[in-house]
């Protein structure tokens, strides 16, 4: 399968010249399958790059699914053009949400008056699958979901195709106990023997000292796990919106420097916008 970063950007989306290297947007990932389906998570603003670049592709068929509802991670929907033409089928999977609940969400945020047109105006048509907890299948890729260590709750999901795994935690909080959160080594376990991992790293020991219980991880705690877990590329994800280009070069810096003092090959990088992997 091969990962593309459509966005990382952590709470607000951002611009200016100092958020050039690591993009602006926030969260959505794109993950196409060896039989070239396509798989998003999340519909932060990255997503409005994304459409364009379906639509240039020809392509207008795809599954959506999320990892909780905090508006860094939804605002983006409606800007993906494909929405608004007749050719569009969107499958969304009913992560992490039961029932009429992503429905509900996705329709209200086109009510009147923030947004002039209407849910059921769209032209796209889109089709809602219960899945998670259970693990589920796309295609030729499994998901396995797991609850978010974060305020108001959410899943991430890992993803294996041919023995390979992506895992996605975003708004996850490794040193603290959200309600509905598992333990920092549960998540340890999940992450086991994943090839790449994204993770939010949002803060600097500095910066967690008075934002622990905030729903973001230390970069450190968020090392030592994929470190544990065997991880072999860790991606720093939900990039903080203060971060410029410069702070964040400091912080892959600081990271591969924690990872060398611990005597380990694990690959470090920030996971801004438009880097890609292939698994
Ligand atoms: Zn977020
Ligand atoms: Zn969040």
């Amino acid at each position: 399968m091969h990962i593309t970063c459509w966005g990382s950007r952590g709470s607000i989306p951002v611009s200016g010249k100092e958020f050039v290297t690591y993009g602006g947007d926030t969260t959505c990932i794109e993950i196409r399958t060896k039989d070239d389906d396509i798989i998003i998570v999340d519909a932060g603003t990255g997503i409005r790059r994304l459409g364009n670049h379906l639509v240039e592709q020809n392509r207008f068929s795809y599954n959506l699914i999320f990892t909780h509802a905090h508006w860094d991670h939804m605002i983006g929907f409606t800007s993906f053009k494909p929405l608004f033409m007749d050719r569009t089928e969107l499958t969304v999977y009913r992560c992490p949400f039961p029932d009429q609940y992503i429905e509900n969400m996705l329709a209200n945020l086109m009510k009147p008056p923030n947004f002039p047109v209407r849910y059921s105006d769209l032209r796209a048509s889109i089709r809602y699958i219960d899945s998670c907890p259970a693990t589920f299948r796309i295609g030729s890729v499994t998901v396995e979901s797991i609850p978010l260590n974060h305020p108001d709750g959410g899943c991430g999901y890992k993803f294996t195709e041919s023995g390979h795994s992506f895992v996605f935690l975003t708004d996850n909080e490794l040193g603290y106990a959200h309600p509905g959160g598992l333990s920092r080594d549960e998540y340890m376990k999940f992450c086991m023997g994943a090839e790449l991992l994204f993770h939010d790293a949002e803060y600097t020991p500095q910066e967690y000292k008075t934002k622990k219980g905030w729903g973001h991880s230390l970069y450190t705690d968020v090392i030592d796990m994929a470190i544990e877990a065997g991880v072999k590329n860790l991606g720093l994800f939900h990039i903080n919106s203060e971060r410029t280009d410069s702070d964040m070069d400091s912080i892959v810096e600081s990271c591969k420097a924690h990872i060398r003092n611990k005597n380990s090959d694990l690959n470090c990088f920030a996971a801004g916008c438009d880097v890609s992997f292939s698994l």
